[in-house]
């Protein structure tokens, strides 16, 4: 079976480090010379919007999927017409956009930090005032790792921002005092049957991910569980799916979803039975969805803009060096380590030890 990806960075190219063993091979559709997935298949350089090269891949493989979802909606809508495509496009337009995302979240009873459209700076001005501060303006698409975004603290800080985040469309929140930031990666087939893994802990910096743990037994997996459900059900869903919590007043409040394999579930590659890589390519392929059961304690580290010494990374017990091949870059992310360790000391001592070889 071969699969088509739309984007080769270094989520297409996981995707394929998971689905050669499966007798699978893969496609990467990429504008960059230097796509990351390009040594696991073949690389088809062109725009995303580029028809004929949209239609040769459309003609190649047997199914499409994504790797990001800010892909351009007429690109999905094409190749739809040529080759079964999942997540479906329907399922990407509402996870592009942060308003049709919570507008969804609310429609479906779930709880979210307080949110309003924001069209121009006399739209910011009111909902201000009716949300309140500490507030964050978030760009409606195309955020990612904390970019595109803006926290209003002071009125001061309210005045002008519509311009600074670049006149486009945008969603004011209210600021959520969260103890903890939680995500749940689910898995769901063609044939609705549904997934989920454990619960994972994740520490940013800068609106990046650094940290992820894996929980054992957390109190709001059900919860998280139940909110998950009804959004992959409303969308009839396909694939893996990451959903984004934030932790507050002993309950969930939903951030955001991402329609593809996550940073955050990057620890099952060696931390589950059935990583997220090779679930979402079963899914998406029809194939029996695998074991989404731990296996001891686990844990991943991003390395952002530089891969410590790879010498050293693997000189530490218990930890599996991810890295990606790509040029390095400051704010880039460029490898990430997991770490599955026997009990919950030994994970902690060990999250020490990588975070050692990460300067700072
Ligand atoms: P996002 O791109 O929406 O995931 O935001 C990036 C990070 O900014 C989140 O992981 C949080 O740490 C922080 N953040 C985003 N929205 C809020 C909010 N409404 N209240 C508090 N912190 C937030």
């Amino acid at each position: 079976m071969k699969i088509g990806v739309i984007g080769g960075g270094q989520l297409g190219r996981m995707l394929a480090l998971a689905g050669t063993p499966l007798g699978m091979n893969f496609a990467f559709l990429d504008p960059a010379p230097d796509a990351c997935a390009a040594a696991l298949g073949e690389h088809l350089r062109a725009d995303y919007g580029d028809q004929d090269h949209l239609r040769q891949l459309a003609d190649e493989v047997d199914l499409v999927t994504f790797e990001f979802e800010s892909v351009p909606a007429e690109t999905v809508a094409f190749l739809s017409q040529f080759v079964p495509v999942y997540p479906s496009a329907e399922a990407l337009r509402i996870a592009r956009d942060r308003w049709f995302e919570k507008s969804m979240f609310k429609d479906l009873g779930i709880p979210t930090p307080a949110f309003a459209d924001i069209q121009s700076q006399a739209d910011l001005d009111a909902a201000v005032v009716t949300i309140g501060l500490p507030a964050v303006l978030k760009t409606r698409t195309l955020g990612y790792d904390g970019k595109g975004q803006k926290v209003l603290r002071t009125p001061a800080d309210v005045a002008d921002t519509f311009a600074e985040l670049g006149s486009v469309a945008c969603l004011l929140e209210g600021f959520v005092p969260f103890t903890g930031e939680v995500s749940l990666i689910a898995v769901r087939g063609r044939d609705g049957e549904t997934r989920f893994y454990p619960l994972v802990h994740n520490t940013h910096d800068n609106g990046i991910l650094r940290l992820s743990i894996a929980s054992t037994d957390h109190p709001l997996q059900a919860l998280a569980e139940d909110y998950a459900g009804r959004v992959l059900k409303k969308l009839d869903y396909v694939g893996v799916l990451a959903f984004e919590y934030f932790e507050v007043d002993g309950g969930l409040k939903a951030n955001e979803i991402a329609p593809r394999v996550h940073n955050s579930g990057h620890w099952t590659t060696e931390g589950a039975e059935c990583s997220q890589f090779e679930n979402h390519l079963r899914a998406v392929a029809g194939l029996p969805l695998g074991s989404t059961a731990k296996i001891g304690e686990s844990a991943m580290l991003n390395f952002i803009g530089e891969v410590p010494a790879v010498d050293k990374v693997i000189a530490i017990d218990d930890c599996h060096l991810h890295h990606y091949g790509k040029a390095f870059k400051v704010g880039r992310k460029v490898g990430h380590a997991t770490l599955r360790c026997v009990d919950r000391a030994t994970l902690d001592q060990q999250i020490k030890k990588v975070e050692a070889l990460i300067k700072t």
